[in-house]
């Protein structure tokens, strides 16, 4: 089973959406299924992100971020993309120059070392120069008028 669960995650899960529901026979009318199809997240322009989810980012960007997160192999979760300057003022640990104001940044999430390590391997390989290290998330930008090969590490979330 957990065979079964580990291949469909490496296969399908930036895919599909696929659940569990070996537990949870109420949602399937009584009926015990190890999966249950949970919808279907479409793709247009990228091999691994949704026009959605990559909104008024630039297109380059983007295309890194594509590469990264093939050569990373686990999920990327952009959890900040495009900021306006009322958003960005209103981030305490924000900067005022900062790559997300021209949609040249994402911030992505990641809270363990060995996904830290893949993801950070993947967007080193794929070209990003502009890497920040948080406490529960990665900082990548493509700014090419801030300072270039860096990797920074902050406080805060
Ligand atoms: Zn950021």
């Amino acid at each position: 089973m957990r065979a079964i669960w580990s291949w469909f995650k490496t296969k399908c899960w930036d895919r599909y959406w696929l659940a569990y529901r070996a537990e949870d026979s109420s949602l399937t009318g009584g009926v015990n299924v190890w999966f249950q199809w949970t919808g279907y997240k479409k793709m247009a322009n990228w091999t691994y992100f949704t026009d959605d989810e990559v909104k008024g980012l630039d297109t380059e960007l983007v295309a890194m971020l594509d590469r990264a997160r093939g050569l990373a192999g686990v999920p990327f979760v952009i959890t900040c993309g495009l900021r306006t300057q009322e958003q960005n003022d209103a981030l305490p640990e924000s900067v005022k120059d900062s790559a997300h104001l021209s949609g040249n940044a994402v911030d992505l999430a990641c809270a363990d070392s060995t996904t830290r390590f893949a993801m950070l391997r993947g967007l080193i390989l794929a070209g990003f120069t502009r890497i920040g290290v948080y406490q529960n998330h990665l900082h990548a930008d493509n700014s090419v008028t801030l300072p270039q090969k860096v990797c920074w590490y902050a406080q805060g979330t």
